[in-house]
């Protein structure tokens, strides 16, 4: 799929903006705080109506306005679609696809694929599980609607069993109603302890054999879905602990407790991997997780490469930009000189000051 054109409206600090893209690589460089990460992030807006860095809606508007808006032209398998957002200071935002209203952000989910590899991303690996299930949400969501809606469900009863584990404290007869709340749990939770357990197994597949790739066959490398709980036990689980539960006012046991480890030669890397390892791992689960979109919806899905390629050497730059080079790429970065160097083809590029953008020949 390839995104040809964003037009901004009083985003961020864009007043008006019009880009036409390339479907190969497109650079945005200039120095920084100029408005080169606010482009990519209209950009994943536009396929998940969020920011990727958390961002409310009213912080993208520009400063002194009360709206923005957001269009993207795009065409998937030959068929084009045209995104809107609406973005509103005091309301919340509005959507269309096609011109036609959506009520619910989740029907735009999967229209577009869309993979962003930011410096943070380099730290998944070291960080806590919270980033590592952050990563199988967000991947999961868009390429399987019945995970994203189990998800949402489980988040919200999880937020009411809990709310319902402190009010017991106050009014011991309520517990009466918390099993209730424990079989939505269960029911949500499993379904999406199953679909982690076969996300992790194909992602396994298509990482081992990159990792083996980037380190020259030197390294094994296997990725293992650590279930705080398997799916015949979370019920009986739940029960055990309730009295723990009640104590602590809080769920102890379910999904919402998960990991994934690595293991590079049998060796965990997020305990014992040096940092290089870490970060070449993180690449490596970058470029897997294109490499599952693109096996899963048959297309290829959108990169946005934020910052990426001066946290890497050059080796590894290389290995990136050699197997992206069929997918639509946005790269924003602060000079253009390692491409130059190394020969990368970039089809278009463009200087970013100030909320402006200029395309360079
Ligand atoms: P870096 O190289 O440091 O990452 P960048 O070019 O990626 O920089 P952005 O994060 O895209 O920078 O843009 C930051 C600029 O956008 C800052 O100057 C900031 O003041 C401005 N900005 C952010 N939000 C708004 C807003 N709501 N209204 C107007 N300007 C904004
Ligand atoms: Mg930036």
């Amino acid at each position: 799929m390839i995104i040809n054109a964003i037009e901004l409206s009083n985003f961020r600090n864009y007043e008006l903006l019009n880009l036409k893209l390339d479907k190969g690589t497109n650079i945005f460089f200039g120095d920084n705080a100029q408005g080169k990460t606010n482009i990519l992030e209209a950009a994943y807006l536009s396929a998940t109506t969020k920011s990727h860095r958390g961002s409310k809606d009213r912080e993208l508007i520009k400063f002194k306005n009360d709206e923005a808006h957001i269009r993207t032209n795009l065409t998937k398998k030959d068929i084009p679609y045209r995104i809107d957002i609406h973005l509103k200071k005091n309301h919340s935002k509005g959507i269309a696809l096609n011109q036609i209203p959506i009520k619910k952000a989740s029907e735009l989910y999967g229209i577009i694929n869309m993979v962003f590899f930011s410096p943070e991303d380099l730290n998944i690996i070291k960080n806590g599980p919270a980033a590592r299930r952050r990563f199988i949400d967000g991947e999961l969501s868009q390429l399987d609607k019945i995970y994203m809606s189990n998800l949402s469900k489980y988040n919200k009863i999880l937020m009411q069993r809990n709310r319902l584990l402190k009010e017991i404290s106050f009014n011991p007869q309520l517990k009466d109603t918390l099993e209730i709340w424990d079989m939505q749990l269960v029911n949500c939770g499993n379904e999406i302890i199953k679909r982690r357990e076969k996300f992790v197994k194909n992602l396994g597949q298509i990482l081992s054999e990159i990792h083996k790739n980037i380190s020259g066959g030197k390294e094994k490398l296997e990725i293992f879905y650590e279930a705080d709980v398997n799916s015949d036990q979370f019920e009986s689980k739940l029960l055990n602990n309730q009295i723990k539960d009640l104590k602590f006012m809080q769920t102890s046991v379910g999904p919402h407790r998960d990991d994934i480890s690595f293991e590079i030669n049998g060796i965990d890397v997020r305990k014992y991997g040096s940092q290089g390892q870490q970060r070449t791992v993180a690449l490596s689960l970058k470029l897997a997780e294109i490499k599952l979109v693109e096996e899963t919806v048959n297309d290829t899905p959108i990169l946005l490469l934020d910052d990426v390629l001066s946290e890497l050497d050059s080796n590894r730059q290389n290995y990136l930009l050699n197997s992206i080079s069929n997918i639509q790429t946005l790269i924003t970065c602060t000079g253009v000189e390692e491409f130059v160097r190394n020969r990368f083809e970039i089809n278009k590029i463009f200087k970013v000051s100030n909320g402006t953008v200029e395309e360079l020949e």
